[in-house]
């Protein structure tokens, strides 16, 4: 996770345990919108073996052979049923995993009424993965989808709706996308694998898993501008205990403010 940063660094800030693993969280947002549910992302899913899930060590079963998203969506008195737009940042499986489930026998859409917006060009480059790039995009998590002609393909910086517009932050992978949300003078930015967790917000702690690493570098330079002239709050998708914060006044050593901290596992 901290790509070319020395262990010594990284592990004063992060303990690993015996398995060299830290612990993430896969934080999917959503948003109540007058257009419809906002779903942004979709965790892991369901659809992985033990020994995928022994790896990475997974903790994402839900009731009803279903997953903590759906879980979380029922505490929130919602449906998958009820979800009406998921966006994807981009295809790889802890993002984009949860699109379909299984049911023990098939492969369906977990969210049957949504539309699915990803950029047109990750789903090229899911399609066109190589030896580097093939473990992480997994076809069951996307071709589905693509089947049943309900993705909308976005081509760069789009609004979805008023207030919601989705801006390539590339290095991660080519056309990575996060969403950034605009809600009575507030502003959030949902940075997805830019800045996994806040120990990356330092402008060379990259992960190893950037394809373009020097690419996320310039990216991140740009997000560290844009959120303090615009004082927006990011929200990180794979911080085990911080949900967001705003970004404090510190160039060398960028730290929060502002920070809500998650309560629970959830
Ligand atoms: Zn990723």
């Amino acid at each position: 996770m901290f790509g070319v940063v020395p262990k010594p660094l990284w592990e004063k800030r992060i303990r690993p345990d015996e398995r060299n693993r830290i612990r993430l969280a896969m934080r999917c947002l959503l948003i109540e919108h007058p257009d419809g549910l906002v779903l942004v992302d979709t965790g892991l899913g369901n659809k992985e073996d033990a020994k995928f899930r022994d790896i990475y060590g997974v903790e994402n079963a839900g009731p009803g052979g279903r997953t903590r998203l759906e879980a979380a969506l029922a505490e929130a008195r919602y449906h998958p049923e009820d979800v009406r737009w998921v966006i994807n940042t981009h295809l790889h499986f802890d993002h984009a995993g949860g699109n379909t489930w299984s049911d023990g026998t098939e492969v369906r859409l977990s969210f049957p009424n949504a539309t699915y917006l990803v950029q047109a060009g990750d789903l090229d480059f899911a399609r066109q993965a190589n030896e580097r790039t093939r473990a992480s995009y997994l076809p069951p998590n996307y071709e589905p989808v693509a089947q049943a002609g309900r993705f909308r393909l976005l081509k760069g910086d789009t609004e979805i709706f008023p207030g919601i517009s989705v801006r390539l932050i590339p290095g991660h992978v080519p056309y990575l996308q996060g969403v950034l949300l605009e809600s009575g003078g507030e502003r959030l930015f949902y940075v997805a694998d830019l800045v996994p967790t806040r120990h990356h917000l330092p402008l060379p702690w990259i992960m190893g898993y950037d394809v373009e690493p020097l690419r996320t570098l310039e990216t991140k330079r740009w997000l560290v501008g844009a959120a303090r002239a615009g004082d927006w709050l990011l929200f990180f998708e794979h911080d085990a205990e911080v949900i967001m914060g705003r970004l404090n006044e510190d160039e060398r050593t960028p730290g929060l403010t502002n920070i809500l901290e998650a309560t629970s596992d959830g």
